[in-house]
């Protein structure tokens, strides 16, 4: 049997009313009073609680402008609701700001009149989002030291040393997120933008704070990587702040106030060319010192502020830094066309390179020459250049047991500050941005009969360029070898190809070395076959393939010849031709690319020191 539904006026009888048409005008005020309502609900709500979470939280993902380190808006905090934090104090960065509680930035009008008061509660959900965000989204003063950790950790920046006995890291400033927040002069600032640099290189974010607070800096950076601007920038700083009345009336044209050592010509004009563009904008004057050049052009150059003739550069001071290469420097010394009385800014270039090129003895001898700390505290030096003791900047890929033995001599309680995994000895980081290619090779002692290793060689590079040169058509490439005859013959041999090239090595000239530069980076021609005096510093960002004709001896020669390509954010390739007879480098090769993440060639996975030296 089927039961008879319940009538609907049954069901709504007791408990419901009966729906009853409202017209269009009722409607509309019910819903206006309903909005009236919400509103003072709302108002209610943001008189009795702050403001900042509802204004100054940034979104996720949204980029805050940088605020400077000196000017956060403390907010007063009423006594009612205790701020705790639920991780380790130390991450804190009350310790930072020297007061034990936290500082909001305000953004809201209220809080720049300094009127809102607020406590922060750490279980708030919004709060808790803003300590986990990313360092991205927040203000300077919102950094914790968690957040510092994450940030050094994504730039791959390590520091070491410079905390006297303890080693307390905590002495150190913090890397620098943006160009805004370091404490560089406006001007400077100015000619960054201007000079494109968007945003710090990881060794430019933290070596230049670190510098700026007059300590002793060792960079170990990878080549390429804006090592240049890193100490040129604290430079034009430290002469920013030297007494205006010695720099106008008492400083002698050939007393520079800085010096920057480099282990070759080319690297010396390089960083002498990245100089002349901040000095120009700046009004400072900059002068290089290298073999090769007539001494007459050099004092003509110090008299007219960097220019050969008549130049009123750097306000007729003479120079103000000088870039050189150690053994000219000290026979310029030597004739009086220098003197380094007053230089209290040192950097040491790819103080690596100096060592191994046999210039240990000429830079202690050049070091000799610079003022010390003496001459600061016992003269009016010190007053005039606002210093206690001389600046000493290194920068080096690699860190040695010399290189360590030249630190201690003349760096003071040093911060070691690595970008990467660059740890000395056998080369730093496998560049990352450089695709490491091998043609691994018969050596020549098991070839047997024609066609012979070297012309199996000359074709495969022969082909290679052809390659190269269609798929990459603007695209410079440098052959790398161990000798200048193997130069000189490949070159021939690559003109007979209508592959025209120009050629570096040690027996050219100083004019016909810098020739070839100019030529070569201007693409007339596109191919440079170099021994390794073309294997350092040489910045050409359009270098996009480096042939290793053959292998070099000392592996960090290899690091530095492959560093030519994947310069400032590009990508490059580097083909080395390798046998047997390169055994001696194996063992670093195969881990530096292991280090840096690289593939292993099966050849180099199967090697192990035994196998091979039998
Ligand atoms: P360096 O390691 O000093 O030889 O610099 C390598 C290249 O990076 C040079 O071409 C510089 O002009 C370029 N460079 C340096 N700093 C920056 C920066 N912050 N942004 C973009 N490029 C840069």
């Amino acid at each position: 049997m089927s039961k008879r539904p319940i009538p609907i006026d049954k069901l709504l009888k007791d408990d419901f009313a009966k729906p009853t048409f409202i017209p269009k005008s009722k409607r509309a005020k019910a819903a206006e009073s309903r909005e009236l309502e919400k509103r003072q609900a709302k108002e209610k709500a943001s008189s009795t609680s702050s403001s900042w979470r509802h204004t100054s939280k940034p979104r996720r993902g949204e980029l805050v402008p940088p605020i400077q380190h000196n000017d956060p808006t403390p907010i007063k905090k009423s006594a009612r609701r205790k701020f705790q934090f639920d991780w380790d104090e130390s991450e804190d960065t009350t310790t930072m700001m020297q007061t034990s509680r936290r500082m909001l930035p305000s953004l809201d009008d209220d809080e720049e009149n300094g009127t809102t008061t607020d406590e922060v509660d750490a279980n708030d959900p919004l709060l808790k989002d803003e300590l986990s965000g990313h360092w991205t989204t927040k203000q300077l003063p919102q950094m914790t030291e968690r957040d510092w950790r994450i940030f050094n950790e994504e730039f791959s920046i390590n520091y070491r040393g410079g905390g006297g006995n303890g080693g307390n890291k905590r002495d150190l400033p913090h890397a620098i997120r943006y160009w805004q927040e370091c404490d560089l002069s406006k001007p400077i600032q100015q000619s960054i933008q201007d000079l494109g640099y968007t945003t710090p290189t990881p060794i430019q974010r933290a070596s230049i704070p670190t510098s700026l607070k007059y300590r002793d800096v060792v960079g170990v950076a990878e080549t390429g990587s804006g090592k240049t601007l890193a100490y040129l920038l604290p430079i034009f700083q430290y002469l920013d702040q030297i007494d205006a009345n010695f720099m106008q009336f008492e400083k002698a044209k050939n007393e520079p106030l800085a010096l920057i050592l480099a282990p070759t010509r080319e690297l010396a004009l390089q960083i002498t060319a990245q100089a002349e563009k901040l000095c120009t904008r700046l009004g400072y004057s900059v002068v290089s010192i290298i073999g090769g050049h007539q001494y007459r052009d050099t004092i003509d150059e110090i008299e007219n502020g960097g220019d050969k003739e008549n130049g009123t550069r750097g306000g007729g001071r003479g120079v103000d830094i000088i870039v050189g290469t150690p053994g000219r420097l000290l026979d310029s010394l030597d004739r009086n066309i220098i003197n380094f009385q007053k230089c209290y800014y040192l950097v040491m270039d790819e103080a690596d390179r100096m060592i191994d090129l046999g210039f240990e003895r000429d830079l202690h001898k050049l070091i000799a020459h610079l003022p010390t700390q003496d001459n600061l505290q016992q003269t009016i030096d010190g007053k005039i250049f606002h210093l206690n003791q001389r600046m000493n900047l290194m920068f080096t890929a690699t860190i040695s047991p010399t290189i360590e033995k030249l630190t201690k001599s003349y760096l003071n309680n040093p911060i070691y500050v690595t970008i990467g995994t660059s740890t000395g000895g056998s080369g730093g980081e496998a560049l990352a941005n450089i695709d490491q290619k091998f043609e691994y090779l018969q050596t020549s002692k098991t070839a047997s009969g024609p066609p012979t290793v070297e012309s199996i060689k000359l074709n495969k590079l022969v082909k290679l360029i052809q390659s190269h040169k269609r798929t990459n058509p603007d695209s410079l490439i440098i052959i790398f070898a161990n000798f200048k005859y193997v130069v000189e013959t490949l070159s021939e041999e690559l003109d007979a190809k209508q592959l025209s090239n120009v050629t570096i090595h040690g027996s050219k000239s100083q004019g016909q070395r810098e020739l070839a530069l100019e030529q070569f980076k201007s693409h007339n021609p596109s191919i440079l076959v170099a021994t390794d005096v073309a294997a350092r510093g040489i910045d050409i960002p359009q270098v996009g393939l480096v042939v290793n004709y053959q292998m070099s001896h000392k592996f960090d020669e290899y690091v530095h010849r492959i560093g030519r390509t994947g310069r400032a954010g590009n990508f490059g390739t580097s083909i080395t031709f390798i046998n047997d007879d390169d055994v001696s480098v194996f063992s670093d090769l195969k881990k530096f690319l292991t280090r840096g993440g690289k593939k292993v060639p099966d050849w180099l996975y199967r090697y192990n020191s035994t196998t091979i030296r039998e």
